[in-house]
This record gives structure tokens, C-alpha cells and sequence, in this order.
């Protein structure tokens, strides 16, 4: 078994949108990044990364190569997973956003979806999970958007 961590932050502005897991969701506020900035596709895409011991996004989609200006995150995820399917199954993958608003309550079936699909894998592998910050620090202060992801893979039998 490999288990592997990975962490996102974009800051928000105003009229920028907001996309999550794939997921185009209605705000007033957006991620400002240099793809589109999914804070979750970018954590989970670090995630696959750590639990294969294959370093970070930007060693892969370096922020400086034009390719990945304004690029859907989700061809990140596709390009990662397409590398590493063949070798390992996903047996669990848990997400964390953290949000100030809007709450994502109401969305988080469609990211999970989204994200499922994405990997070719049941959305009961899938778990997502949003918060708040009770209003402090800088994503409570509704300035960031930020999202943390767990995987868990198993090598596949031969
Ligand atoms: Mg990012």
C-alpha cells in the first residue's frame, strides 16, 4: 500500500471562476492561478504524485512552460493517472476544501462525481469534504481558497 499527501492554495478574485473538482461552481469570487486554478484537482494530482514518489506539480506542469496558462486542471489529473494507472489501483482518495463561501454542501456530489470519473474509479472510492474557517485567517477572510488530499494505492497484481 502507498499513501500520499498533497496540499493547494490560490488566492480568490473577484469575477474569476471558480472551478472545484472539475466542477464549475457559482460565486462571486474565483481562484487566480496560472491554469485554472482547481485547488482540488491540483492537491489530488500532488497526492498521485507523493504515493508513486514521483515529486510535485510543478516539477511536471511547470508554471513557466505557456502549455499550462489558463489550462483545465483536469488534463493534469488525466496525464498523471494515465502514468501510474497501470501499476496501481485506488483504494481510497479523501479530500478537504476549505472555503469560506460560497458553502459547498450542495456541490460536493457533483465533485465527487467529477472526480471519479476522472480516475475511471466508483465514487465510493471518493470523499469529499468541505469547511469553513470560522472566519479567520486569510481563507476565512474569503481571500484563498485551499485544498488538501489523501490517496491510498495498491499495487496491482501481475
Ligand atoms: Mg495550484
Amino acid at each position: 500500500m502507498a499513501v500520499g499527501f498533497g496540499f493547494d492554495l490560490h488566492r480568490l478574485r473577484k469575477g474569476a471562476p471558480l472551478v472545484l473538482g472539475g466542477v464549475k461552481v457559482p460565486s462571486r469570487h474565483g481562484a487566480v492561478g496560472h491554469s485554472n486554478g482547481d485547488v482540488v484537482l491540483h492537491a489530488l494530482v500532488d497526492a498521485l504524485l507523493g504515493a508513486t514518489g514521483r515529486g510535485d506539480i510543478g516539477d511536471e506542469f511547470p508554471d513557466d512552460d505557456p502549455r499550462n496558462r489558463g489550462r483545465d486542471s483536469r488534463e493534469f489529473v488525466r496525464a498523471v493517472w494515465r502514468k501510474i494507472a497501470p501499476r496501481v489501483r485506488l483504494e481510497n482518495l479523501d479530500i478537504c476544501i476549505m472555503l469560506e463561501r460560497p458553502k459547498l454542501g450542495i456541490h460536493k456530489v457533483r465533485i465527487r462525481e467529477s472526480i471519479a470519473q476522472l480516475l475511471g474509479v466508483r465514487p465510493s472510492r471518493v470523499n469529499i469534504k468541505a469547511k469553513t474557517l470560522e472566519g479567520l485567517g486569510p481563507i476565512g477572510q474569503g481571500k484563498a481558497v485551499s485544498a488538501q488530499a489523501f490517496v491510498e494505492l495498491r499495487p496491482r497484481r501481475r
